[in-house]
């Protein structure tokens, strides 16, 4: 693991975060969104901006509406989310392949 910290705005503080080492080998583009809760009532979600190296490039964070409970527990939308965007990352990336193959073929 290693440890980052960012100025969150919601909480005016500084956070540490763990991440896992080969958190960014999973990535293709740089900086790719981390999603993080936290606060007592794992309310805060902060999305931190990381590059190759794990470093901090840029965060946003922002209070969630406790009414998502009635539909998804905070952890589960976290986690849908975070798929979602690996999902678009690697679409994006096919594309991209698949646009360099059809301009290689007519150009
Ligand atoms: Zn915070």
């Amino acid at each position: 693991m290693v440890t980052r910290s960012y100025q969150c705005d919601t909480c005016k503080t500084v956070h540490n975060v763990q991440l896992p080492d080969d958190l960014a080998s999973k990535h293709i583009q740089f900086p790719f969104a981390y999603f993080y809760l936290h606060g007592d009532a794992k309310d805060v979600l902060s999305t931190l901006y990381l590059d190759a190296e794990l470093k901090v490039r840029g965060a946003e964070t922002q209070k969630l509406d406790t009414g998502l409970d009635d539909i998804f527990s905070k952890g589960q939308m976290l986690s849908i989310v975070q798929n979602l965007m690996g999902e678009i990352e690697r679409w994006r990336n096919d594309y991209e392949e698949l646009k360099e193959k059809y301009d290689a073929l007519n150009g």
